[in-house]
């Protein structure tokens, strides 16, 4: 976690993030209002994060809307049943289910809400792709091997990231009922709904604007208490680091200054806090691209070695290893992608 400019707009969720605790009930403008969803216990890269922040957005014609219902549980569905009820409707009333991306702690209670309401969940078209193609990627040791080989990692360093194979969640092979693309207004009567596609955390990653309420809803493309990570939902048909300086460019662009981000607290700086985004994760590309010009034929081990990690290089091992081997190949991707 870094420092970070942005004000917070919401007194109550800032308190609740520094004291580790589940946001409570925020309004946020008339008719749009955000609760915590709490995130299920246990150790997360990063840190603990208490919950994420899910939307609730009235219609005109007597329906509410929900982005991002948060993580899966019997107990999460009642919170969001009672945050509904508190904002004077009813579960009943759900008319759709906008999720920003395949995460769990965002999609996860998605198909329960629906299940419980009839809503449809609404995703990206690219979002829907790269689900079905994480349920249909079954993971091997062949296949994770030949990337280890390809990455230079020692072979006395394999054992450790080949034991995590098979080992991550496998994704819900779910549905969704609506995709939409790019620019398209969401089906919210009375409201300016619009849905852009953000890619770089995943392929698919959509932020939603608000266009009279001047408000985005960023999910994990913008955040306020952390930097993201990126490429974190497979293969995503380009550079996950190119797309993701897009699209900071992109909602910097929109003129729109407050964010409903998918975690910690509602915050007004949108488009500084993107150049914060975008500045952190060029520092790596530029930090990889020296390393390539010292040792153009170094691997992607060698020149990982080279880099600064937070937690120190030599205590990287078995997962954390392999995520920072990971995002070594993608900066140097892009390096090579900007340079061609
Ligand atoms: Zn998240």
């Amino acid at each position: 976690m870094s420092a970070s400019s942005v004000a917070a707009s919401s007194a109550a969720q800032e308190a609740a993030w520094h004291n580790g605790a589940v946001a409570p009930l925020d309004a946020v403008r008339d008719g749009i209002w955000t609760v915590g969803s709490p995130m299920p216990a246990g150790p997360r890269p990063g840190g603990r994060i208490p919950c994420t922040l899910a939307s609730v957005i009235a219609d005109d014609a007597g329906g509410v809307h929900v982005i991002d219902p948060g993580s899966d549980s019997e107990a999460n569905l009642a919170v969001l049943a009672a945050a509904i009820t508190a904002t004077g409707h009813r579960l009943d009333q759900v008319r759709s289910i906008v999720v920003t991306h395949l995460h769990h702690d965002h999609l996860g209670l998605a198909e329960r809400l629906r299940d419980a309401t009839g809503a449809p969940i609404v995703l990206h078209r690219a979002e829907q792709a790269a689900l079905d193609a994480l349920a249909a990627d079954v993971p091997s040791v062949e296949v994770e091997t030949a990337r280890l080989v390809e990455w230079g990692l020692p072979v006395e360093r394999r054992a450790e990231v080949l034991r995590l194979v098979g080992r991550s969640a496998t994704p819900v092979a779910l549905r969704a009922d609506v995709l939409v693309d790019d620019a398209q207004l969401l089906d919210v009567p009375g409201r300016r709904l619009r849905a852009i596609h953000t890619p770089g955390h995943t392929p698919g990653h959509l932020s939603i604007v608000d266009e009279e309420a001047r408000l985005v809803f960023t999910g994990d493309h913008v955040s306020p208490v952390l930097h993201p990570g990126l490429g974190l939902g497979g293969d995503d048909g380009g550079n996950p680091v190119l797309h993701y300086q897009r699209s900071l460019r992109r909602i910097a662009g929109l003129g729109v200054d407050e964010a409903v981000p998918g975690h910690g607290y509602r915050f007004v700086g949108l488009a500084e806090r993107c150049g914060e985004h975008a500045r952190h994760h060029q520092r790596r590309t530029d930090e990889v691209a020296g390393a390539l010009a010292a040792s153009p034929d170094a691997s992607i081990f060698e020149i990982a070695s080279r880099l600064t990690w937070s937690a120190g290089w030599a205590s990287l091992e078995g997962f954390t290893l392999r995520s920072a081997l990971q995002q070594t190949a993608m900066h140097i991707e892009a390096v090579r992608t900007d340079s061609a």
